[in-house]
């Protein structure tokens, strides 16, 4: 994965059409190459005035952004939130997918959740509540809980002292094309292409990073 400055935007993992019916091809090529492209842009314009900074990866832009120079912190605020946001979002997509958790992260769930069914509906809730544009989020807090969450924009759980599973992207460019209004219908759709593996995989990394 490319890391630190100037940012790349790496090729999807899969093909623009591979999360067909659920998420149309043409978002795909606009969210990915037009939205995510812009993000990296401006990540890369904010720090080309900065060599200092060219060697920091993305999380530590994140999450040292307040010792930035002033002039480039709300630009790698918004815009290294977004590469972070986006890359997350493509890479926890797969089709077809496992209709359900799997490993650790499904015991979890159904410990803190009482089902999977549970845990749907309070994420779902959760990104229906999203006044504008943001995300949804399945994160694991530092006392190694499972948490569902929302940010705006491009905030990003990290520097909230939580570690991300998976996100949902509410922005309207991520449905808006297919779905129009109906946010309900882009985010149950959304729940039937989730790698669940890789959720599960990153839960066992958070915890090992909480709890040490
Ligand atoms: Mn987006």
């Amino acid at each position: 994965m490319n890391d630190h400055y100037p940012f790349v935007n790496e090729s999807l993992p899969y093909a623009y059409n591979a999360m067909e019916p659920f998420i149309d091809e043409a978002t795909m090529h606009l969210h990915h190459d037009k939205h995510l492209q812009t993000y990296i842009d401006n990540l890369n314009q904010a720090l080309s005035k900065y060599p200092h900074f060219q060697s920091w990866t993305l999380t530590q832009l994140i999450f040292n952004t307040p010792s930035l120079p002033e002039d480039i912190r709300t630009a790698v605020h918004n815009n290294g939130g977004g590469v972070f946001n986006h890359r997350l979002y493509f890479s926890i997509l797969m089709n077809p997918a496992p209709q359900h958790p799997t490993g650790a992260l499904a015991e979890t769930m159904q410990i803190e959740y009482g089902s999977y069914q549970a845990f749907q509906n309070q994420m779902k809730t959760a990104a229906l509540s999203i006044f504008g544009s943001g995300y949804a989020w399945l994160v694991v807090n530092a006392a190694g809980q499972l948490r569902i969450i929302t940010t705006a924009n491009q905030d990003t759980p990290l520097t909230m002292g939580l570690c991300p599973l998976l996100n949902l992207d509410v922005w309207e460019h991520a449905y808006y094309l297919k779905y129009h209004n109906l946010r309900t219908d882009y985010i149950d759709n959304w729940f039937r292409i989730i790698n669940w593996d890789q959720a599960d995989d990153a839960y066992r990394q958070c915890l090992r990073m909480l709890l040490p």
